[in-house]
């Protein structure tokens, strides 16, 4: 996916460019204290496009990529495109589904999901909280499926946040994404703590939360039998990630999950990344060397006092940036991000 949704996008934010808002001074003080927040989305609401308005353009962003579908095993099915990546178990005792694209793609997942065949859809994985993982919960729900989380999922999804650094504000500065509460139908109607087990098609899927990461709602799905590990957004593919610190993202959460699954994964394992083509073990240990990289550098100026954008004008990553920066967090972001959650 090459396409960055800190870039400007339309006209009427190109106008507001320049008016005043708190959402850059918020992140100056490099803090997300909750009355600056506050502030900045009343200021949204008469200066510049609403939450929800920025909300629908990144769904629609990620709507634009085209779906592609591939085959991880006899009966393991990857749909890539649409907001990350979807893996379908398939077979006599119904359909097992890792993830569920944006709300828009809804038509296309369930055209993919029912040319697998008329097994019932069984069970509905979310990999974390996030909204392009969890979008389409009521639409598989009302298909039949259960929807299975680790138990913060819920609690994440039934609370509001702001995710930071997602947009370009009005004023030019990287902003918060604003999300409410979603909707009681859209919530897990299982969870559990620490792991879970299903067994079905032959297969046995291991479910496995792990410490604050991507989040602290995380799981990595195992395909003990097809040796595929689905690990949502504790792994983007070829590109700078997203952590999200609001609801305890980490980078040194994500770099222990990577040594973690490099643990777990042979040569021929096949990795689903959140976001990016299929992975091996050999392209998550780049990911895993890029975050430690990251980490330390941006770690260096931090303690040495620097700002947060002090820390983005020294382009401590600019080795690193033509290879890691084209997907959908620039660099900008990434170190932005970085220093947010060392
Ligand atoms: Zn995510």
């Amino acid at each position: 996916m090459k396409f960055n949704f800190s870039q400007k996008q339309t006209s009427r934010r190109e106008i507001l460019r320049g008016s005043a808002t708190l959402a850059g001074s918020a992140f100056l003080a490099q803090l997300f204290p909750a009355t600056l927040l506050r502030a900045s989305a009343a200021g949204y609401a008469q200066q510049g496009p609403s939450p929800a308005e920025l909300l629908a353009d990144m769904r629609a962003k990620f709507n634009a990529v085209p779906m592609e579908t591939q085959k991880l095993a006899d009966n393991v099915t990857m749909f890539d495109g649409p907001g990350g990546a979807v893996t379908v178990l398939n077979g006599p005792d119904g359909k097992f589904v890792v993830d569920s694209f944006v709300a828009p793609a809804w038509p296309r997942l369930k055209a993919a999901l029912d040319g697998l065949g008329n097994a019932p859809l069984k069970y509905v994985i979310n990999t974390h909280w996030h909204f392009d993982h969890t979008d389409n919960n009521a639409h598989l729900h009302a298909t039949g499926a259960t929807v299975l989380a680790h138990e913060n999922t819920t609690k994440r999804m039934s609370e509001p946040h702001d995710l930071p650094v997602l947009y370009r504000g009005p004023d030019g500065a990287l902003a918060s994404l604003h999300f409410d509460p979603s909707p009681v139908e859209a919530l897990p109607q299982q969870t559990f703590a620490a792991s879970y087990q299903l067994q079905a098609n032959g297969e046995t899927l291991s479910l496995q939360h792990v410490p604050p990461a991507h989040t602290d709602s995380d799981i990595y799905v195992h395909f003990q039998e097809a040796n595929v590990i689905s690990l949502g957004d504790l792994f983007f593919n070829g590109m700078y990630p997203y952590i999200d610190p609001g609801t305890g993202g980490t980078i040194a959460g994500m770099i222990a999950v990577a040594d973690k699954i490099l643990s777990l994964a042979d040569n021929d394992t096949k990795i689903v990344a959140g976001h990016g083509p299929l992975g091996t073990k050999a392209d998550l240990t780049k990911s895993r060397d890029m975050l430690v990289t990251s980490r330390d550098r941006v770690q260096k100026l931090k303690s040495a006092g620097k700002s947060a954008l002090d820390a983005v004008a020294e382009k401590p990553l600019a080795d690193l940036d033509p290879v890691w920066g084209n997907g959908i967090i620039n660099s900008e972001q990434w170190v932005q991000i970085v220093y947010l959650t060392v």
